[in-house]
């Protein structure tokens, strides 16, 4: 079985956005043993479509498109794929619902461009979409040879589109293979060291062919371990997921943060809501990242452990010791969380001191600025927010101090 990913939009082809989905989409397909054999982009007229996904049903046994399923008259894949199917649309009930529905929830009339959502070429199913309005389409292609190709089409927004991915389409591409067995998948997700040196410290586990396969990405300083096994049944995968995530943990230690969609400061915020520690930060360097992502943490206790941030320009204050003492005092919080400005240090390094403060007295970690003038501030926040975590759960149990010293 080969695929081919479709990524629909003039926002991509005029290079004004980067087609992300593509590439989370073909490592997705890579982990179901699907190889990817072409990458299409299209802009959003209909000759394109149609000449982009003729080509598509002739060379690949499965086509996963995005984008171009919303409601305005540029949005034309379900219409691309009547012409291509050689199908008329036809309202489906089933999507109306799905659609109206999701006005309904809100509050809100449903607009009459918005049913064009619910129109389906003839004989194709359709894909539901629980976090938006547009229903992707499932559609069999015929091909001139008389093969079929199975074309799933989804919309552009990413977060929609990897939900139902997850949710429909990987089940079905399982039970179109079935003497591949089940896949599982569960990724790990670490902190406080780079790609390199996280996959220098793990025994061999990164190695293509190897079962289960072990997948290392970065993004935003955030490294992730994704490790997916192929067997004969759930458990089986789970099993073997078991033993690779538990080699994983004693090789790393306070690397790892989280699973799946957890990022650091949803792994600070419970780590203080396990303690019972209240905290509250104030910063220079950061200019209000730590804050923002200690306020915006999906973990529940969020609202009840973070006491608040205050952001501060250089100046009158700039010894962080001072502002986080003040800081935790003003909010009555355990713990104060302070970021000094950058500082050029003795070997023309960029630099800020980070520090937390507490009854247990004060720890200090200089992070060195680094990752471009983007990546660099969201970097040292997430060190400044991770150093909640590590500094609890290391009163907790002691762990080697080599990872802290891969930190820094
Ligand atoms: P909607 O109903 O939300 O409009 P849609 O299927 O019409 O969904 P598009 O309008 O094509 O989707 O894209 C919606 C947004 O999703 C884009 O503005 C862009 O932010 C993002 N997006 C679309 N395609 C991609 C892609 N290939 N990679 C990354 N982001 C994308």
């Amino acid at each position: 079985m080969r695929a081919e990913v479709i990524a629909i939009g003039d926002e991509l082809t005029t290079g004004a956005r980067l087609d992300t989905n593509s590439q989370w989409l073909s490592a997705e397909l890579a982990v179901l043993g699907i190889p990817v054999v072409f990458h299409t982009t299209a802009t959003d007229t209909l000759e394109a479509g149609v000449e982009a996904f003729r080509i598509a049903a002739g060379r690949a046994d499965v086509v996963v498109a995005t984008g171009g399923l919303g409601p305005t008259a540029d949005d034309l894949t379900r219409d691309v794929l009547a012409a291509v199917a050689g199908q008329p649309l036809e309202l489906s009930a089933e999507a109306l619902v799905a659609v109206e529905s999701r006005f309904a929830r809100r509050g809100m009339p449903m607009p009459e461009t918005n049913r064009r959502q619910a129109l389906f070429p003839r004989g194709s199913r359709m894909i539901p979409n629980p976090d938006g309005t547009a229903p992707g389409l499932d559609v069999d292609l015929l091909r001139s040879d008389g093969g079929r190709s199975r074309v799933f089409a989804l919309p552009g927004v990413p977060a929609e589109m990897k939900r139902m991915w997850r949710q429909t389409v990987v089940p079905v591409l399982l039970a179109m293979q079935p003497e591949r067995g089940t896949i599982v998948q569960r990724r790990i997700k670490c902190f406080g060291a780079g790609e390199s040196a996280i996959e220098a410290m793990l025994p061999d586990l990164v190695r293509r062919g190897r079962e289960p396969l072990v997948g290392i990405t970065a993004h935003e300083a955030t490294i992730t371990l994704r490790i997916a096994a192929r067997g004969r049944d759930e458990a089986a995968c789970r099993a073997a997921i078991a033993a690779d995530e538990a080699t994983i943990r004693s090789c790393l230690g306070l690397l790892v943060y989280g699973v799946e969609d957890d990022e650091v400061e949803d792994a600070a915020i419970r780590a203080a809501a396990a303690a019972g520690i209240s905290l509250a930060s104030g910063e220079i360097g950061t200019q209000g990242r730590v804050a923002a992502l200690l306020a915006q943490s999906d973990a529940r206790a969020g609202e009840r452990m973070f006491r608040g941030g205050t952001v501060l320009s250089p100046g009158a204050t700039d010894d962080p010791v001072a502002i986080a003492e003040r800081v935790r005092r003003d909010a009555g919080a355990d713990l104060g969380l302070a970021v000094g400005p950058p500082q050029t240090d003795a070997d023309g390094n960029v630099v800020l001191d980070i520090v937390l403060v507490s009854d247990a007295g004060v720890e200090r970690v200089t992070h060195r600025l680094g990752g471009g003038a983007t990546l660099a501030p969201s970097r040292a926040a997430k060190t400044a927010v991770d150093l909640v975590r590590r500094s609890l759960l290391a009163a907790r149990a002691p762990e080697p101090t080599r990872n802290l010293e891969v930190m820094r």
